[in-house]
């Protein structure tokens, strides 16, 4: 089943010209977040840079795929995670705390929903980018055509993401 993915996600960043050495190619990640629903809830990228400083990634979402709700919190005195998306290809639906926006793009299943409690959008297309603040709500979706999107962070702490929806997890 994640083979079919990657294959999805390798044809993306090519169509995107984001080139890939065959070892990337074949590291291709993906994660459920433990729900079993991929195709809803799921995301699958690629990292360049992670360590406990910096973390670089691009993210492929296929069209509506969500990554639910979560904040990234602060551990050993240090603030958490800040996160700039750059939107590279199709289009990104981005969700963050703020003002709720009236007749949003993005579809949730309804029998999730209620976990998602942040509804300000930023819609972002090829070369539009968005930073979000360390410890701060936020889920995101692709658009129709799917996304891919350049992830920016001060270091990777997927481990420690608090999700709004209980018993998820980063795996
Ligand atoms: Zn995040």
């Amino acid at each position: 089943m994640k083979e079919k993915y990657r294959r999805m996600a390798l044809e993306c960043f090519e169509k995107a010209h984001i080139i890939l050495t065959k070892k990337e190619k074949e590291r291709i990640g993906a994660s459920d977040f433990g729900l079993g629903r991929f195709e809803q809830i799921g995301v699958q990228f690629v990292e360049y840079v992670s360590s406990n400083r910096v973390s670089a990634k691009d993210v492929y979402l296929l069209p509506g795929q969500t990554v639910p709700e979560h904040r990234h919190p602060g551990r050993d005195c240090r603030l958490g995670k800040e996160e700039t998306f750059r939107c590279r290809y199709g289009r990104l639906y981005l969700y963050v705390e703020g003002l709720p926006s009236a007749n949003i793009a993005g579809t949730l299943p309804e029998d999730i929903a209620q976990y998602f409690t942040v509804w300000h959008e930023i819609i972002l297309n090829p070369g539009e980018q968005y930073t979000i603040p360390p410890d701060t709500l936020h889920w995101f979706q692709g658009g129709p055509e799917g996304a891919i999107m350049s992830e920016f962070a001060t270091e990777s702490t997927d481990d420690i993401d608090e999700f709004t929806m209980p018993g998820l997890k980063f795996c």
